[in-house]
């Protein structure tokens, strides 16, 4: 990719919502994406690799945990700090800030929120500092959006429990060394497991062949009678509100996370249509590419506003469940569009790894069906209004 030349749109004024240390943090972010995953993420989406290089960064910019307290390891920052630091990291790539975001919310999330202290004290530290990668196991082959329909179980042996099931689509799966993975015990409760690389019948074999979010990997998990010890269950919480705990908190980060990918796209179309000339003129003159231009900065800056106020409300501890679903859907659709529509002003070029609004555009085509599909959210938000679940 070509030097990082990045602009962040700021069109009203919305650093002065912000404290000093919510703009240290970006700041700090936004250095470290524009030197160490820009300049290199091309080449590992291309060739479907993670770049695990830059684990140790992670983890040294906070992104590993940033409203995990200090004394676990985290970076005990605010909800609006985390957003802002998954919006730059997404700016990079979705497929980075994915790793971030489930080490962050679906692994040390729930540790620290459903863990004991023995298991924060001895997992927290090092999923913090990089020196393990942890992945969420919940979708399993046969039930995505209805997680509750699992059927990976565990039964209690006396001295330990017995795992059987197999879970699908598992970001960081091939080389995490623990995973949270979510089972029913024999009444059919949903409990989380603590299941680490090397118990016997644990494997996780990679999925291949994606053409989004190739620089993250994915894979499944498949327990075959693993013996995981009865230490290693989240004690503090059960039922399918646990899982979807985590999820509130994931989902937060990706509708900050969107807008970083949006920015990227609205940023690089509006300079190469400043520079791009055609008909004797730059293309940024003509009025079907300023119409482009013109929706893609509303849609953004509505998308700032709709996730600012929601970290306000996150920080209070007041934000529903179905709010942070608003923003998750509203914000990925708005990216996706916008990847999209930039994408064409490029023409030809659009296409091109040497700039980066085709790989947003294909990672978003995940981003928009993980965590809730872009429909999922949509009857979140109908039931939420109406009181009445059109799910089934
Ligand atoms: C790259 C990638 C990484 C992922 N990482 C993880 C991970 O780390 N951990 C994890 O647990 N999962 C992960 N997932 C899984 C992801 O969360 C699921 O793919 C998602 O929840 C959708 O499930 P599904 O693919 O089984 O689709 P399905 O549930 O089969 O849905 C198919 C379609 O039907 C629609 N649909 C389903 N039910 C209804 C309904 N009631 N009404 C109307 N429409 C409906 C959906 O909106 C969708 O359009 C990942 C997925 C991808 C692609």
């Amino acid at each position: 990719m070509a030097t990082d030349l990045f602009q962040s749109p700021d069109y009203y004024q919305l650093d002065e919502l912000l404290s000093e240390e919510h703009l240290l943090v970006r700041e700090a972010t936004r250095d470290w994406v524009k030197k160490e995953v820009t300049p290199i993420i091309e080449d590992y989406a291309q060739r479907a690799e993670f770049p695990k290089h830059i684990v140790n960064g992670l983890a040294e910019v906070g992104a590993f945990g940033p409203y995990i307290p200090q004394e676990y390891g985290g970076a005990g920052l605010d909800q609006i700090s985390y957003g802002l630091m998954m919006q730059e990291i997404e700016r990079g790539d979705s497929g980075v800030r994915s790793t971030c975001s489930v080490q962050s919310s679906l692994v040390m999330y729930p540790i620290y929120k459903y863990g004991n202290e023995e298991q924060r004290k001895k997992y927290l530290p090092k999923l913090a500092s990089g020196e393990f990668l942890g992945c969420f196991g919940l979708t399993e082959p046969d039930h995505g959006s209805n997680p509750g329909g699992m059927i990976t179980n565990f039964k209690d042996k006396g001295d330990h429990y017995l795992l059987n099931g197999a879970k699908m689509w598992i970001s960081n799966a091939p080389f995490a060394d623990i995973a949270v993975v979510w089972a029913k015990d024999e009444t059919g409760r949903i409990h989380g497991l603590i299941v680490e690389r090397g118990m016997e019948g644990f494997t996780t074999p990679e999925t291949h062949n994606k053409w989004s979010l190739r620089a993250s990997a994915t894979g499944e998990l498949v327990f075959d009678n693993v013996k995981v010890p009865k230490e290693n269950l989240l004690p503090n919480k059960s039922g399918l509100g646990a899982p979807l705990g985590c999820l509130d908190s994931a989902r937060f980060g990706i509708a900050w996370g969107a807008i970083g990918a949006a920015m990227d796209c609205y940023d690089t179309a509006l300079r190469y249509a400043k520079e791009r000339i055609q008909f004797e003129k730059p293309i940024a003159s003509f009025q079907l590419q300023q119409k482009k231009l013109a929706e893609m900065i509303t849609e953004i800056t509505k998308a700032q506003l709709l996730t600012w106020r929601l970290g306000v409300l996150r920080n209070e501890d007041k934000a529903t469940s179905a709010q942070i679903s608003m923003a998750k859907r509203n914000n990925v659709d708005m990216a996706l569009k916008i990847a999209r529509e930039a994408r064409q002003m490029l023409g030809g070029m659009g296409i091109s790894g040497e700039y980066s609004i085709m790989r947003h555009m294909m990672n978003l085509e995940s981003v928009v069906t993980y965590e809730g599909t872009h429909d999922i959210h949509l009857l979140i938000t109908g039931m939420d209004v109406t009181g009445i679940p059109a799910f089934k």
